[in-house]
């Protein structure tokens, strides 16, 4: 008999309950015990669903009211000092999630390469762990028992616990990591009276990363220490989102009952079975991240290879990694075309897909491979010719077609996004108010914002994005390859959730995506008017991608098809054109040696975007985050004529980074951070300048906020913008 095992299942609820209930909880519309009670009846409904599907191992501790490594830090009792004085637990709880009038939230990072973000452990040298508290553990232990369920238990592993939190002292982690494993086993030991023969789950996917040795060695410390707490338990160390080789040689040797890997994002998993020595291997089987249908008889193949090395009694069937990670069910879409809707697999669907594997797995019954989907003519990185001349040749060229003075500014390409914008675009796609309306009431829009710029004195204008609801869904909804989901909603942070596009087929452009508009903004004014695009590999990390033709091949058809915008714009007179690479960072593989055939496709796309781009159009590019240490070679190899970056909060640290590498080309380090509504000064904006000529040569540097100013009100918008603007004027 084999088993089936989900690493973990999404909790906000199928239609979205835990959201609204968590909302109007904060508004103070319902108290506490309204909020208990919704997920309370999630967390039952959703063991229900697993137990309908037969699945052997279920959890709990996977859900949570905010996020499960906040959790763990209340477990732990690792409550940040500066959160101590507040006395009640719940707003304790909520306060370090998302700060309130006295505290500032904790900070909140992407889960590994997921959209994911979790909250970031605030440690210190000092803190000693005493308090562990499995309250929360043994309520919903309790509670699933009651219901017939004998779940394992989740927990983050102790290493990713303490190697993805951040010291605030400055102290090296390292130290804490005794006292940490010490307050683990107290939680285990803990755990151990709540029943017999318990699973727990410790997740663990820092072991998918490259690390160095002595991670390695502490990780065999760690689960040699707590796999023989409580012969009651049976201690699961789970890896996922790539290959953990280096981590099974080591839990092999530890006292625990089993080991789960990731097969599906992590095949290489399969060279490691020599070393899983007669434990449980938790076959990750089931694609936990992404959401088109399992093709099972490549996943019976799998199996097989598997099972050439382990036991087929110590084989359980498994999902790659939480369910979190897929929106809920395909069942309440109703409006998806049948040939997309039909190829998808969200959380619900993929407990069917483990049950139907594992009958076939029992029965030792092969299916037939699948008939070979046809497959869509691929387009050729070598298709797209890159044919722009040196920068130093474009720079003479543009410098004489655009005449810009010295330090040139302008803005990332949104402005604010108010409730009004919002509710035009909400009635037009509901079929409220007409094209021509909408398209009137945008034009208003663009022209006010035209206007604002001028007036500002800005030197480069954009026309606001008031279009787009979002970078990548605008883009997406008017190629031809994606189609969009109703309920597809997976959780991003707390309550907020994001609803990815779904590229399901062969991407091409069937019309333009913005010429209109640019053309219309560009007749407002005589200053250059930016064309404003999203790039390949932002549209890629940002959606669910179709998974039966390479990740690369796909980025090269949505390379064509912006590269067609691009030619279109250039040709309606648009002489600046900015090509958004705002996720680039996000893609980047765990494992280094994945690195290089990331940045491959990565670089090839984008510059098969932008290849087709005369040397005196010129070319932006944009990008969100601030490390690019690691990064800077590949973003020269771009060949953006200007990028522009989000550093206004590391100072002109960023920008040494490009000193040091030699960069040539130009650069708009944000002189402002537009994630907070404060308006910078004058004289803040001129130090910042100054800063930044510490570093560069004047003539590289451009004057821009750091990132888009759709999130801002237009009040502080202008006071910014208008100091931006006097800065500059002394600079210059
Ligand atoms: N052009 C986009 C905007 O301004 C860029 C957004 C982003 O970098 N996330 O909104
Ligand atoms: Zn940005």
């Amino acid at each position: 008999m084999s088993q089936t095992y989900v690493t973990g299942f999404p909790r906000i609820g199928e239609k979205r309950e835990l959201k609204f209930a968590l909302e109007e909880y904060w508004a103070g519309k319902t108290d506490f015990e309204a909020l208990k009670a919704v997920a309370k009846t999630l967390r039952n409904r959703h063991w229900n669903y697993q137990k309908e599907r037969h699945i052997d191992f279920i959890s709990c501790n996977d859900f949570s009211l905010y996020d499960i490594m906040l959790d763990t830090t209340v477990m732990l009792g690792a409550i940040p000092p500066r959160f101590e004085n507040i006395d009640d637990k719940t707003d304790r709880y909520f306060a370090m999630a998302r700060g309130d009038d006295d505290h500032a939230a904790m900070e909140m990072t992407k889960w590994f390469n997921t959209n994911y973000h979790y909250i970031v452990p605030e440690l210190h040298a000092n803190m000693n762990f005493s308090h562990v508290n499995i309250s929360k553990i043994a309520e919903e232990f309790i509670e699933a028992k009651a219901q017939g369920v004998h779940p394992k238990i989740n927990l983050v592993g102790p290493l990713t616990f303490i190697f993805l939190s951040n010291a605030v002292d400055g102290s090296d982690l390292f130290n804490l990591f005794d006292a940490v494993v010490t307050a683990y086993a107290k939680v285990l030991y803990a755990i151990s009276s709540l029943g017999e023969n318990i699973v727990v789950q410790f997740d663990e996917p820092l072991f998918a990363k490259t690390l160095e040795p002595k991670f390695l060695s502490l990780l065999k410390i760690a689960y040699e220490r707590l796999g023989v707490v409580s012969p009651n338990l049976k201690i699961a160390v789970v890896t996922y989102f790539d290959r953990a080789n280096e981590a099974v040689e080591i839990l092999g040797n530890c006292p625990i009952w089993g080991i789960g890997l990731d097969f599906v994002y992590g095949e290489e998993n399969l060279d490691a079975l020599l070393h899983v020595n007669g434990k449980m291997l938790i076959a990750g089987v089931i694609d936990g991240r992404n959401v088109w249908k399992n093709n099972v008889s490549k996943t019976y193949n799998l199996l097989e290879k598997i099972s050439e090395k382990i036991d087929a009694q110590q084989i359980i069937i498994s999902t790659s990694c939480s369910l979190l990670h897929v929106p809920f069910s395909t069942q309440f879409e109703e409006k998806l075309a049948p040939e997309v809707k039909s190829r998808l697999s969200f959380a619900l669907e993929k407990l069917v897909e483990l049950e139907q594997i594992n009958t076939l797995w029992e029965k030792q019954e092969k299916p037939e491979a699948s008939a070979c989907t046809q497959k869509a003519p691929s387009v050729k990185s070598s298709a797209i010719a890159y044919t722009r001349s040196s920068y130093t040749t474009r720079f003479a060229l543009q410098q004489k077609a655009l005449n810009l003075p010295l330090f040139p500014t302008t803005t990332i390409g949104s402005f604010p996004q108010t409730k009004e914008t919002r509710a035009v675009r909400n009635a037009f796609k509901k079929g409220e108010i007409t094209r021509e309306a909408y398209e009137a009431s945008l034009k208003e829009s663009i022209k006010k914002c035209v206007e604002l710029q001028e007036a500002l004195g800005l030197d480069v204008l954009v026309h606001g994005e008031f279009e787009r609801n979002d970078m990548v869904e605008y883009f997406g909804e008017l190629l031809e390859g994606f189609a969009f989901s109703e309920n597809g909603w997976v959780q991003s942070y707390g309550s907020r959730c994001v609803k990815p596009p779904l590229l399901y087929g062969s991407v091409s452009r069937k019309q333009p995506l913005s010429v209109d508009w640019s053309v219309y903004a560009q007749s407002l004014t005589d200053k250059p008017m930016k064309g404003m695009l999203t790039g390949p590999v932002t549209i890629l990390n940002w959606s669910f991608v179709r998974n039966d033709i390479p990740k690369s091949e796909v980025a090269f058809e949505v390379a064509r098809a912006i590269a067609e915008e691009v030619d279109e714009l250039q040709r309606h007179d648009i002489k600046i054109i900015q090509v958004d690479e705002a996720a680039f960072k996000e893609g980047y593989p765990l494992r280094e040696e994945k690195i290089k055939a990331y940045e491959k496709w990565a670089v090839e796309s984008f510059k098969a975007s932008i290849g087709i781009a005369w040397d005196q159009t010129q070319i932006h590019t944009h990008m969100c985050y601030s490390n690019f240490n690691d990064i800077i070679d590949t973003i020269e190899r771009m060949d953006a004529d200007v990028i522009t970056i989000e550093t206004s909060r590391s100072g002109n640290k960023l920008l040494k980074v490009f000193q040091k590498a030699n960069y040539k080309a130009q650069i708009g380090p944000g002189v402002y951070d537009i994630h907070s509504p404060r308006v910078p000064s004058v004289e803040e904006m001129s130090e910042q300048i100054k800063a930044f000529l510490h570093v560069l040569p004047k003539e590289q540097l451009w004057i821009n906020p750091d990132c888009g100013l759709k999130t801002r009100g237009w009040s502080e918008t202008k006071a910014a913008l208008a100091n931006m603007i006097k800065a500059v004027h002394l600079a210059r």
